[in-house]
């Protein structure tokens, strides 16, 4: 969806909120509403962590000076990063490969502000937004996996993102290599990881340009949508979702998402009876999911503030009668 056909000017009565999507190579920044609208958004290249936090903060200073404050920050954000807000390094970033960002505490810059911020993963964030306005709109249990310069998946399930000891790494999962493929993998971690197998990166590196430019008939095409399907199909064997949907640069290759869904349907050989191929979606506000769902980790900074409930994690302890 194309984000400036949403904007428009906001409701007087209506909350705005400001969403920041922290990626790899770009940060998105946008004021919305709680009801997952944009009203203005803005996007910068992702460099130092002094040039690209002052960007995004003059903007969100401009945008006040112009509009006047805005109620909540959420923060949708590249990993690894620490998304237990009861940790002494709640929003500090782990061991990304951009190594200037290592330790770079995501939440302090914004602080300024004074107003609720909370944190989630870019692909969390971007699973919240396809949720509840999106693709996977009216479903319990989605699932989101992004395919492009990187991979990443996150999901929501009953409301409440997942996250385990860290957050999911689902683009460094392990595939099943196609038997014509003799690329060594684009991972420096891993190599032939799904992500060293399937991202753009891993596109380009193999094969000197992007999928969309090789075109359908390059052997490509059918060996990255096979890995795709055998990422899905994990996904969906662990999860169970009602629906999983797929974003980013790499899947929006014309015709790319049939042919996953075809090897979903051949792997999967029946067994799935509860998920069809065809609840394999495209999302619907790609390129801009994690933006959109900034929005609604903003709305849950502003009800952990009130008090209406605890944070997430602190709710699951509850939940378990277990003590922090
Ligand atoms: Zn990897």
């Amino acid at each position: 969806m194309n984000a400036s056909s949403r904007r428009g000017p906001p409701a007087p009565q209506m909350r705005r909120f400001a969403s920041i999507e922290a990626g790899g190579t770009k940060f998105n920044v946008g004021i919305g509403g709680p009801d997952g609208s944009l009203f203005d958004q803005a996007q910068f290249e992702t460099r130092t962590p002094a040039e690209t936090i002052a960007a995004v903060t003059c903007w969100l200073d401009a945008e006040v000076e112009r509009n006047g404050p805005f109620s909540a920050i959420g923060l949708a954000s590249f990993g690894p990063v620490d998304t237990d807000s009861g940790s002494p390094h709640w929003g500090r970033l782990g061991l990304t490969p951009k190594l200037s960002w290592r330790g770079v505490d995501m939440i302090a810059p914004f602080r300024r502000y004074r107003v609720p911020v909370a944190l989630d993963t870019d692909v969390n964030g971007a699973a919240l937004a396809e949720w509840r306005w999106g693709a996977g709109r009216g479903h319990a249990r989605v699932c989101y996996l992004t395919v492009g310069t990187g991979i990443g998946g996150g999901a929501v399930l009953d409301g409440v993102t997942l996250s385990g000891r860290s957050h999911p790494e689902m683009g460094h999962m392990f595939v099943r290599r196609h038997p014509d493929d003799r690329f060594p993998g684009a991972c420096p971690t891993h190599g032939d990881c799904l992500e060293g197998l399937a991202s753009g990166t891993a596109i380009k590196a193999r094969w000197g340009d992007s999928l969309s430019t090789l075109g359908a008939e390059h052997p490509g095409y059918a060996m990255i949508a096979e890995y795709l399907a055998q990422a899905c199909v994990n996904i969906v064997s662990t999860l169970a979702p009602d629906r999983l949907v797929l974003g980013g640069g790499v899947i929006g290759t014309s015709g790319l998402i049939s042919d996953v869904r075809r090897r979903f349907d051949y792997l999967t050989n029946g067994y799935l009876s509860e998920f069809d191929a065809e609840d394999i979606l495209l999302a619907h506000f790609s390129p801009i999911s994690g933006l959109i769902g900034g929005l609604a980790i903003a709305e849950r900074a502003v009800r952990h503030a009130h008090g209406s409930e605890p944070p997430e994690h602190l709710q699951r302890w509850e939940q378990q009668g277990l003590e922090r």
